[in-house]
């Protein structure tokens, strides 16, 4: 049987039936007062003591943070007071039972969150379901129902709520197969993060299962067998040690620091869109954010995003980050990032127009808002703020001076922020990279841009899909201003970090290592195959492959060069 799979993994074992018994509109109304008086109460006690289990699962210290978030996402619902009112409402008005009440209001709100174009939020009607279906059970005094499942247990479900898959004893249940679901369901996140490999959107077929049928979970192709014979088994056995044996090597290498043989250590960090993304970044070994890109956070909808709600996104970010340093970028519209409600005008290049800082510096309230938001979220972790597309260093000298504006209206308003907040300069311009000495004084930390440098230095716009063969990041003109960046960074003490697309691509890595490359940024994904080579590697040859690299002609050589030492 098919389905997809969303928690790699080979797990072989029994199955174990979950059934929901289905809460159902009885239609009973109230009759007088003092049975809506207490309906109403019964139905507060009940939620108190949905919201008493969600923390006693939380507190079990073995609870991941990232399940800990889903937790507190619940409390935040059941505290909420739009479905209690809501509730109470049809209750008092309608004489409805606190069971039809509440069916109905989690009806409505499931609804609006499955009609929610954003795949993810769709996603989140499950969290609705759940904490309605929690505090269903309280009211009819059915208690949280959790199960005991024996060793090596599969268990299949038509659907599994965040809580159900939250509360799996994980010593004894090893994966799990679900009719519906999708890779942003929260069951399949939480299987990924606990491990578990699991299949979720099986077909109806699932429903032929029984009790203690033995089955095969096949998480990484998506597969599901039903009473398997021997010869299968067998061939899955295999399989599973193998795939047992590769995830115990990556985990290990998850948890080691990216340094050389040598003793050289480097950071690797991730590009994020949002907080929702920084899970996958430490799951996969990164140690921080080296660029936030706060574009997303602007677009998909119509107007400008309030200072409370951009406060809002850092904020999270910063405490997802738990410590670790989030570089947050500011705002890179422009070129062929446009904001439906953000007039900009048409141009004949707008790579080379109106975007990044130099919308910034032209409308200074867009600018303060968001720098004020940053600051504000800067107290709730180690944010840094970077500037895009900086091409002189009056750019950098405005940018700071809006932000000491920005500082001084919260010190004005007692709102506190963190006052030595580091700042830094993407280097994506060439200028930037030649005069990286006259801009090094200015800032904490360069960050360098390859994608768009690549783009200006060799005049090959980077989305012309007819020159893509002339965007090449080893060119000797891009290598030389990259190493002149990095060289200037360490004569000036401060910190060089790369965010574009190179830092993730292998056949760079022993290159920029040798340069003086001190952090990494890229998509979470990339991160493990990038330490590998680091942590398999030493300095001494880094610097050797840099020497020879830098006296070679052409991108050619150079390619071929890289190639034949990274086999
Ligand atoms: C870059 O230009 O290298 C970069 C990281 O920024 P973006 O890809 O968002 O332009
Ligand atoms: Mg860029």
């Amino acid at each position: 049987m098919k389905g997809i799979g969303v928690s790699p993994g080979i797990a072989i074992g029994k199955a174990f039936l979950i059934q929901k018994k289905e809460a159902v509109l009885t239609g009973i109304l109230l009759n007088d007062s003092a049975e809506i008086q207490a309906a109403v109460e019964r139905f507060d006690l009940a939620i108190s003591n949905a919201i008493i289990e969600v923390e006693i699962i939380k507190n079990n210290p073995s609870i991941s943070d990232n399940d800990i978030a889903i937790l507190e996402t619940q409390i935040e619902l059941l505290s909420d007071p739009e479905i209690r009112d809501g509730v109470v409402e049809k209750i008092e008005t309608e004489h409805k039972n606190p069971n039809d009440a509440l069916l109905e209001v989690i009806a409505d709100f499931v609804q609006v969150f499955e009609s929610m174009e954003d795949e993810y939020m769709r996603a989140r009607a499950a969290d609705i379901q759940d904490i309605g279906a929690r505090i269903s059970k309280n009211l009819n005094g059915q208690g949280s129902g959790n199960y005991e499942f024996e060793p090596d247990t599969i268990i299949i479900a038509e659907d599994l709520s965040p809580s159900d898959t939250i509360t799996m004893d994980v010593s004894r249940v090893i994966g799990f197969a679900t009719q519906m679901g999708s890779k942003t369901s929260h069951a399949a996140i939480i299987a990924k993060a606990k491990g578990i490999p699991a299949v979720v959107g099986c077909s109806e077929e699932l429903v032929s299962i029984k009790n203690n049928d033995v089955i095969i979970l096949d998480g990484l192709k998506g597969e599901v067998h039903i009473n398997p014979d021997q010869e299968l088994i067998k061939e899955y056995k295999i399989k599973k040690d193998a795939y047992r044996q590769h995830a115990d090597g990556l985990k290990t290498l998850r948890d080691l620091p990216a340094i050389t043989t040598d003793g050289l250590q480097v950071m690797l960090s991730g590009n994020i869109s949002g907080a929702e993304d920084l899970a996958d970044v430490f799951d996969n070994g990164g140690e921080g954010v080296g660029l936030l890109r706060t574009e997303l956070l602007f677009m998909n909808r119509d107007t400008f995003p309030t200072e409370d709600e951009q406060f809002e996104f850092y904020k999270q970010a910063a405490l997802q980050a738990k410590g670790k340093p989030v570089i947050v970028r500011t705002i890179d519209i422009g070129g062929d990032k446009n904001l439906a409600y953000f007039n900009l005008p048409a141009e004949l290049n707008p790579f080379l127009g109106y975007r990044a800082i130099r919308i910034c510096l032209d409308c200074k309230d867009l600018f303060i808002t968001q720098l004020k938001a940053i600051l504000r979220a800067s107290v709730f972790g180690d944010l840094k703020i970077m500037f895009p597309m900086i091409s002189n260093i009056r750019e950098i000298r405005s940018a700071q001076s809006i932000l000491k504006e920005a500082k001084a209206e919260l010190l004005r308003d007692n709102i506190a922020f963190n006052v030595a907040i580091k700042t830094g300069v993407m280097i994506e311009v060439p200028s930037a990279a030649i005069t990286a000495d006259l801009l090094a004084k200015e800032v904490d930390f360069f960050s360098i841009g390859t994608n768009d440098l690549c783009q200006y230095t060799l005049a090959v716009d980077r989305m012309n899909e007819k020159i893509s063969h002339l965007y090449d990041p080893f060119n000797p003109g891009v290598l030389r201003l990259i190493s002149n960046v990095i060289e200037q960074g360490q004569k000036h003490n401060i910190h060089v970090g790369m965010c574009g697309e190179m830092a993730s691509d292998p056949l760079a890595t022993l290159l920029l290592l040798g340069m003086g490359l001190k952090e990494f940024s890229m998509s979470a994904a990339s991160i493990p195959a990038i330490k590998s080579i680091i942590i398999n590697n030493n300095e001494l040859k880094a610097r050797q492959v840099y020497k020879n690299v830098m006296e070679m002609e052409s991108s050619e050589d150079i390619i071929a060069y890289l190639e034949g030492i990274t086999k």
